[in-house]
């Protein structure tokens, strides 16, 4: 243990032994380890939250690197929560980092947020983001909302209403603290169309530093603290013109919010398993097995050896199958998790992959 590490936040008011003690007891979940996700936990591990859980079913790439603060070039190609988990570990060995390399999706959710205190988003969807607002709302959980692409960044925390709170909370959020739920703001999914991403408009690596920012204050301010001090805000920011726009969101819930009015959790018991996804700036399907399959990666990478390049890395098997060409003609990547997880590269046709993951691994 280094003495003294958290000395200059102990000398904050409203922290002091007691709130770093407080922090010390959190447990903080992290949806998605990419740029948001990378920077909230760099804040929280160096500020001694006491237990971080993070879940990511990427793995690290090169485009990777321009703004996704934990991972280095000797890191690419490993899961992105081990690589994270690694990082983590050399900056604070006080603090109990646990990495999951999944898919955050309804089968799953519920075990993952259990005996959390706060929810981050590190996501890059909505549909996920939503599924995130159910267990916040579920288990009455704050939730530090964020989001960045282009020069813009969004953030807000979010404390839900008691009212269809399902699961006992560890620290509970009374009706007069709560405000809004992600869904009185945003009752749809925003259409795939109209939604820039990180994909086709890129993302100004510093935005995510103001937002990351924004969500990891509120975090360890929430945590860190008995009453809870903080405003109900949205706040915006624009690199281009370097100016913030905050609005009151105080009042902004909604009676005839499905989630957090009505207590209707779509996106929780929502369809489960064996899904295809697309996953944003990859030109990939991902395909889930119904329920996690252990899979022999040694085993599959000596079944594979003969149709293509393969190899074994730590927690997957990666490389590409000779006889399965994608559109510009060089062959299909494959990319097996150790859950069963696969991930076929150079297709956004999910009966193709399907077909592909069939022929090759197995129905
Ligand atoms: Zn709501």
């Amino acid at each position: 243990m280094i003495v003294n590490r958290y000395h200059r936040q102990t000398l904050l008011e409203g922290i002091g032994q007691e709130g770093q003690d407080r922090l010390q007891a959190a447990s903080v979940f992290i949806a998605g380890v990419g740029a948001l996700g990378c920077a909230v936990a760099d804040h929280l591990v160096r500020a001694g939250v006491g237990h971080i859980r993070l879940v990511d079913r990427d793995v690290v790439e090169p485009t990777n690197l321009q703004r996704q603060s934990l991972f280095a070039e000797d890191d690419i190609g490993l899961p992105k929560a081990i690589a994270a988990k690694q990082r983590l570990f050399a900056i604070n060995k006080e603090v109990r980092v646990e990495a999951v390399v999944d898919d955050l999706r309804p089968a799953v959710a519920t075990t993952m947020i259990e005996d959390c205190d706060a929810i981050a988003d590190g996501l890059d969807n909505f549909e996920t983001r939503f599924l995130l607002n159910d267990l916040s709302v579920n288990f009455g959980l704050p939730y530090a909302y964020a989001g960045a692409v282009g020069y813009e960044g969004t953030a807000a925390f979010l404390k839900p209403s008691p009212k269809h709170r399902k699961h006992l909370a560890t620290r509970e959020i009374s009706e007069a603290e709560s405000g809004p739920c992600l869904r009185c703001l945003v009752p749809e999914s925003p259409s795939d169309d109209l939604t820039p991403t990180c994909d086709s408009a890129g993302v100004l690596a510093p935005v995510i530093a103001v937002v990351s920012g924004l969500q990891a204050a509120a975090l360890i301010q929430y945590l860190a603290q008995s009453n809870d001090p903080l405003p109900h805000l949205l706040t915006r920011f624009d690199a281009r013109t370097m100016r913030m726009h905050q609005i009151n969101i105080g009042n902004a819930r909604r009676e005839d919010c499905a989630t957090c009015g009505h207590g209707k959790f779509e996106a929780l018991h929502g369809a489960a398993g064996n899904k295809a996804t697309t996953i944003c700036g990859r030109d990939l399907i991902q395909l889930l097995p119904a329920s996690p399959q252990p899979t022999n990666l040694e085993a599959l990478a000596n079944r594979l050896a003969p149709h293509g390049d393969f190899e074994l890395q730590p927690f997957l098997l990666r490389g590409s199958l000779t006889e399965e060409l994608d559109q510009t003609g060089n062959p299909v990547g494959l990319t097996v998790f150790s859950d069963g997880r696969v991930f076929i590269h150079g297709t956004v046709d999910d009966r193709r992959a399907r077909a592909i993951k069939n022929r090759w691994l197995g129905g």
